[in-house]
């Protein structure tokens, strides 16, 4: 295994940031961008050396796959413990003080848990990896680390064949509004309660036989009833689909997750069994029925199916209205080690198309999905150019609507002066300034035009 050119500027990048002083540093690096092999190499090169690595997961399940990957990529295991972070915590006055921690899931980084172990050895490098470096809550991991390394965007990985593009569609059956927050997402009870009181089953199918049909899909629930009776629902029409849940016993799991590879399960419905990391077949769509405030699930839920593979364009089909909480999975994202003050950095700049529900950049003009002309979407800078516009009109002692040239200007002005929305119109056609042609029954309503 040879590690591909962006990954081997980041190892380089990871040391010179060590070179430079900094002790615990944070990669940045898309879901799908490689990132045990790049672990891989950095024990390596620390093991090359005699140094101990320690190297900290938070799921069982990760920790074979791991050890599968180092032992390939030539890891001194003698020098190299994996070990889960709840096992080593428990263990921790027993094991050697390594000379680098590394911390896969980096922004499980502040829990309680992992800090012990940081604590325990203060004196060796931590050098964690994410894909989405902040809190739930929107915190930063300043607390913990001290230098942030980005490498290449997901929009870069999709552009150079390293992950599949795809196509996002926002069908909206469940209403998250009302729901609680508790501890950064949504309660689950509540959650669960929604999802399984109002969410018609059959929808998601039909929906799925609409973009997704025949395709290998893995289906998010909020609960297990719902994954259930989702499963059901698929069957129901002949769709081979099953349900796992963390309680399924382990071979039935891994019979289940051999069918799925071989093509005889089509789907496969879940409750956060798939979330992090855990070693999941190949898919070519996924359906987001469990809505999530966290943006490290939505971007590991939704990227689920773009693992490249030549000539695939992954579905995404989100219908509890992710994408409006948290954009599409290739958004530009600026990430800083600060605790964010305000929500609005990274701000969402979405819209769907009104046709085919593909949800697009707010720039779109033409929907790639159906070809549907879209109209020039409001930004956000018109939208702020309207509003000080409209504030400077209410606040100035504005008399001459005579000044207004355009539409627009002539909407503003009645605004701000609290007329009704017919003067608008008799004025313009008093000022001669063109009509929406939507509002041009009106002008005929009124009798204002031959
Ligand atoms: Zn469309």
């Amino acid at each position: 295994m040879k590690l591909r050119p962006y990954q081997e500027e980041l190892v380089r990048k990871i040391k010179l940031s060590m070179v430079r002083g900094h002790r615990h540093i944070v990669a940045v690096l898309g879901c799908g961008g490689g990132k045990s092999v790049i672990q891989a190499a950095i024990a390596k090169s620390a093991t090359d050396k005699g140094n101990r690595v320690l190297f900290l997961v938070h799921r069982r399940e990760l920790c074979d796959q791991i050890e599968r990957t180092f032992t390939t990529m030539g890891v001194n295991m003698a020098l190299c413990q994996i070990g889960m972070v709840q096992t080593v915590t428990r263990r921790i006055a027993k094991i050697p003080e390594p000379a680098v921690i590394l911390q896969d899931e980096a922004h499980h980084a502040l829990s309680r848990t992992y800090r012990r172990i940081y604590d325990a050895f203060c004196g060796a490098y931590l050098l964690g990896f994410t894909a989405t470096p902040q809190r739930m809550n929107e915190g930063g991991l300043g607390d913990v680390f001290d230098d942030l390394i980005e490498s290449v965007s997901t929009e870069w990985l999709i552009q150079n064949h390293y992950l599949s593009p795809y196509e996002y569609y926002g069908v909206t059956l469940a209403d998250t509004k009302g729901l609680h927050t508790r501890h950064g997402d949504y309660v689950k009870e509540e959650l669960a309660e929604l999802m399984e009181q109002h969410v018609i089953y059959g929808d998601t199918v039909k929906n799925w036989k609409r973009y997704a049909d025949g395709k290998q899909t893995i289906v998010y629930c909020a609960s297990i009833a719902a994954s259930k009776e989702t499963a059901a629902a698929f069957r129901s029409i002949g769709v081979q689909a099953v349900h796992l849940d963390g309680a399924t016993p382990k071979r039935e799991r891994e019979r289940a997750v051999q069918a799925f590879r071989d093509g005889t399960i089509r789907v496969i419905c879940n409750v956060d069994l798939f979330g992090e990391g855990f070693d999941v077949p190949d898919c070519e769509a996924v359906v987001l029925l469990r809505p999530t405030k966290s943006l490290t699930l939505h971007i590991q839920q939704s990227m689920r199916s773009m693992r490249f593979k030549p000539g695939k364009t992954a579905i995404i089909l989100d219908h509890v209205g992710n994408y409006l909480r948290h954009g599409l999975p290739d958004d530009k994202r600026e990430w800083t080690l600060k605790t964010k003050k305000r929500k609005t950095k990274n701000e969402i700049r979405v819209r769907t198309c009104p046709n085919c529900y593909a949800v697009l950049r707010a720039t779109a003009t033409k929907c790639p999905q159906c070809g549907a002309e879209l109209k020039q979407a409001q930004t956000e800078q018109d939208q702020k150019v309207k509003d000080m516009l409209l504030q400077k009109i209410s606040r100035q002692p504005y008399d001459s609507y005579h000044k207004c040239q355009t539409w627009d200007q002539l909407e503003l002005f009645r605004k701000a002066k609290k007329y009704k929305f017919a003067w608008s119109l008799h004025k313009a056609v008093e000022l001669q300034i063109p009509i929406p042609s939507k509002y041009m029954y009106m002008l005929y309503r009124m009798g204002m035009r031959a």
